[in-house]
């Protein structure tokens, strides 16, 4: 009898077990980025499409994707001027957004309305976010369209300048409609990042003209089908520093330019963005560190973000020994060995490594001043 008892029991709690698993099914996978003084380090992506133009899904499931990838914001960006899907679901640029921002509201997803304006190159194709009616930026000129989107308040930013549907070789080009929209302040923005594909050009222009770092999806299909998950690929996305979580934060940071492009495990943008980041990811087991002549000591080095850390020492071998490359894995704790010879110099030695994923711009790389005091007996 007691048997069956425990047989019951042991079935229930099988069943119990079993029914935790199913409803753990659908998770959200953070992603570990810390904010920086000042701000909250927002994980968005302004470029994505939907059936309501060239996209394979319904608008509300680009929510959900980006619920599941541990986004806080989204922009749906439908072309304006290509809908091959019209046979089956009519022109209207504005129910993407209608139907996905209810599901945004229940999930904390901030979905911004945006429309991609679809042009040849020159200009080529832009987005407008944060507009109100999509309808009024289907005119014949594209400055027509543009002015109409800077009308509502919209943030402007230029796509995929590289793009081979326009750049045969893969080069983006400045041409005089740059200029133009540079000067009528119908630029705001440039996509240094679409998908896969990074311009050198697009983060060249941006520091040259003070625009705002972009790094999108531009995702038409699912996003399982085009980033590898299993891989534990990372969807590209524009890291955003915003004084609190909500759209008109978001749109306030944009204006003012205070991104990072997040690519795989490399990070793109204004040295006064990326070394906060670095410093706010970085913990240290000393601050300070006493060593004798001829002596060592292993600083334990923890890097707390879900982004890899790969560190080239600037410290000349004469004052000191350094470690010379230490790559600081995602939640883990890497050494820096230092060390001293019988003529090393008594006095303070500051620790200096250069981030060689982090890009300042095309080629360069920002150096971190370790806050660990070394002081030589
Ligand atoms: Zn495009
Ligand atoms: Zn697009």
């Amino acid at each position: 009898m007691k048997t069956l008892k425990t047989l019951i029991i042991s079935s229930l709690l099988l069943i119990v077990i079993s029914s935790l698993a199913i409803a753990q099914g659908n998770q959200r996978k953070e992603i570990k980025m810390p904010d920086i003084p000042g701000y909250k380090t927002l994980k968005c992506d302004f470029h994505m499409h939907t059936v309501f133009s060239d996209g394979n899904v319904w608008p509300t499931v680009r929510v959900y994707e980006a619920w599941l990838d541990g986004l806080d914001a989204i922009a749906i960006t439908d072309h304006i001027e290509y809908q091959p899907h019209s046979k089956d679901i009519p022109s209207n640029f504005n129910r993407a957004h209608e139907l996905a921002s209810p599901v945004g509201d229940n999930l904390d997803i901030i979905v911004i309305k945006g429309s991609e304006v679809t042009r040849k190159m020159p200009p080529g194709h832009l987005n407008a976010i944060f507009i109100n009616d999509a309808n009024a930026l289907k005119t014949e000129d594209w400055r027509d369209a543009l002015k109409a989107a800077k009308e509502q308040g919209a943030f402007i930013f230029w796509n995929h300048p590289n793009w081979r549907g326009h750049q045969k070789d893969g080069i983006a080009r400045w041409y005089d409609e740059h200029s133009y929209l540079l000067k009528n302040g119908l630029i705001n923005g440039i996509e240094v990042l679409n998908g896969y594909e990074y311009s050198p050009e697009a983060q060249r222009w941006c520091l040259e003209h003070n625009l705002t770092f972009m790094g999108n999806t531009d995702v038409h299909d699912p996003i399982r089908m085009e980033y590898n998950y299993m891989e534990n690929q990372r969807r590209a996305m524009t890291l955003v520093f915003a004084k609190e979580k909500s759209e008109g934060a978001v749109k306030e940071a944009l204006f003012a330019g205070r991104t990072v492009v997040l690519f795989n495990d490399t990070l793109i943008g204004k040295e006064e963005f990326l070394l906060p980041l670095f410093e706010a990811s970085v913990k240290y087991n000393r601050d300070k560190i006493v060593l004798k002549k001829k002596d060592s000591f292993n600083l334990q080095v923890t890097n707390w973000s879900d982004v890899p850390f790969i560190l080239v020492s600037q410290n000349g071998k004469e004052e000191i020994s350094v470690t010379q490359n230490v790559t600081l894995l995602p939640g883990s704790t890497g050494i820096i060995k230092i060390s001293t010879s019988e003529k090393a110099p008594s006095g303070g030695v500051k620790l200096k490594f250069k981030v060689i994923n982090m890009w300042t711009s095309p080629g360069e790389h920002p150096v971190v001043t370790l806050p660990v005091k070394v002081v030589v007996e």
